[in-house]
């Protein structure tokens, strides 16, 4: 087992990775630039360190000094946590060229389904059903028609680089297309450092399933069961629940063999999550493999009990996985609602600043996962996450019922956070009765009339 862990990343989930070194007996180093100096979650690591300012260019994205941190501290292994350099396949190869450990999949996994373009091809090959399309990417504008008028409007444009929802435009008819093509390409461009666009047929008013799976480095690949995040904002996810409610059975189990056959295609291993849209009358479609563990990894972790980081340390460390799918039960109902500083009176403009009071809630059924205290200035350099608060029930009504408890006591001053869109959301009867899509937030809340 490794000794020392050096976490690459920042805030809250810098603080999770911590913690789970802290259970598993390993030491934890974490790495900070100048605009989270003295962030109070840096005290919990054994060591850390300065890497650079603020901006993520100079510190969290800079390959060099973080391998220069591993060094200085003597670490085994490196954390990548998520965003940052999390997905890039160089940062991981150099990692392991410099002698420690990548505590995520190898760089030919990463890169085999990395682009989203390609792993569709993959998909394609491991029999996973996916969204009709262009076949490859778009060359110019007259391919893209001549893609939409095959598959038939509406379509999205979407980067083959693309991540948080940026780089894609929906299409609904020809004179949309041809702005839409240009628009996602230079946004692409703009945010990856790579334009290159694929179109896809849109699937209207979707859901959002997505398959937790973990694989050893001896081939045994099982999945955790499903996520629905069907409630985004523009793409975005805001809360993330397991079980998808709602779910025949069947479908349930198709979903989850694909994802497992998915992972088996790029021969994975560490923590992945296999991301898929399930139209009204429930067919799916594979959209994209995150390599890496993800924001709402907890969610999961409730439901199965399986903790999803020392699982990620173990099999790092050449461990093989101590259970079969037939160990893996799904229990109950958890639900996680992204805490943001952000102003959802004010088109969700982001709130940085200090927060002056901030009063967590807690009882029976309550996970916070957070790394600010009061008094925390919340930079305006980075996502404007700042809390995770999950419930974990045995039935959806009895997890309903705790969020919304939970999210009254949830006290924040001094900065606007997502708390109160949280609070309509559950008391809205469609999300009462788990009949929500990816749309839903958009035509409930933010234009009602469907303007
Ligand atoms: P990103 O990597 O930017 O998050 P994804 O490919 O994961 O992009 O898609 C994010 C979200 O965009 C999905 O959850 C869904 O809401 C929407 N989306 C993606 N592809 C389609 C599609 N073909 N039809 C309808 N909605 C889509």
């Amino acid at each position: 087992m490794f000794q020392r862990i050096l976490v690459a990343n920042r805030g809250e989930i810098a603080l999770r990775i911590i913690r789970a070194c802290r259970d598993l007996g390993i030491e934890s180093a974490v790495v900070y630039s100048e605009a989270d100096r003295g962030a109070p979650y840096l005290s919990l690591a054994d060591k850390a360190i300065c890497i650079g300012p603020g901006p993520a260019g100079e510190s969290y994205l800079k390959i060099d000094r973080i391998i220069a941190a591993a060094e200085i501290v003597q670490a085994d292994a490196i954390h990548p946590g998520f965003g940052f350099l999390s997905e890039n396949s160089k940062f991981a190869h150099i990692v392991r060229e410099c002698g420690f450990e990548f505590i995520g999949p190898s760089e030919e996994s990463m890169d085999s389904v990395g682009n989203k373009d390609k792993a569709k091809q993959l998909a394609k090959k491991a029999k996973v059903p996916i969204v009709p399309g262009s076949d490859g990417l778009l060359a110019n504008e007259e391919e893209a028609l001549k893609f939409a008028k095959a598959v038939g409007f509406p379509v999205l444009v979407k980067a083959a680089a693309g991540g948080g929802g940026r780089g894609m435009r929906v299409a609904r008819d020809e004179a949309s297309l041809i702005v839409g093509f240009s628009q996602a390409k230079e946004e692409a461009e703009a945010a990856f450092k790579d334009g290159s666009v694929y179109l896809e047929k849109y699937v209207e008013q979707p859901r959002h399933i997505e398959v937790q799976f973990l694989g050893d480095k001896f081939g045994n690949i099982v999945h955790l069961f499903e996520r629905d995040c069907s409630l985004q904002r523009r793409h975005q996810k805001l809360v993330e629940e397991s079980a998808a409610p709602n779910l025949p059975e069947k479908v349930r189990d198709k979903i989850c063999e694909a994802a497992v056959r998915m992972a088996k295609a790029s021969n994975y291993y560490n923590a992945g999550t296999c991301e898929f849209l399930l139209d009204k009358d429930n067919n799916f479609y594979f959209i994209e493999v995150n390599a890496r563990i993800q924001v709402e990894h907890p969610v999961t972790e409730l439901v199965t009990g399986i903790d999803l980081v020392k699982e990620q340390i173990r099999i790092a460390a050449g461990e093989k996985l101590r259970f079969t799918q037939r160990d893996i039960v799904h229990r109950g109902c958890a639900i996680e609602c992204r805490i943001n500083a952000e102003d959802p009176a004010k088109d969700f403009r982001p709130s940085a600043g200090t927060i002056t009071k901030w009063q967590v809630p807690g009882g029976p059924g309550v996970r916070v996962d957070t790394h600010v205290v009061a008094g925390y200035r919340v930079p305006p350099n980075y996502d404007s996450m700042v809390a995770k608060l999950l419930v974990f029930q045995p039935t959806r009504v009895e997890a309903l019922a705790t969020m919304r408890r939970a999210l009254r006591e949830f006290v924040v001053e001094g900065i606007q956070t997502t708390i109160p869109l949280h609070q309509q959301i559950f008391n809205t009867q469609a999300f009462i009765e788990g009949k929500v899509d990816t749309t839903f937030i958009e035509r409930t809340f933010l234009h009602p009339s469907g303007k």
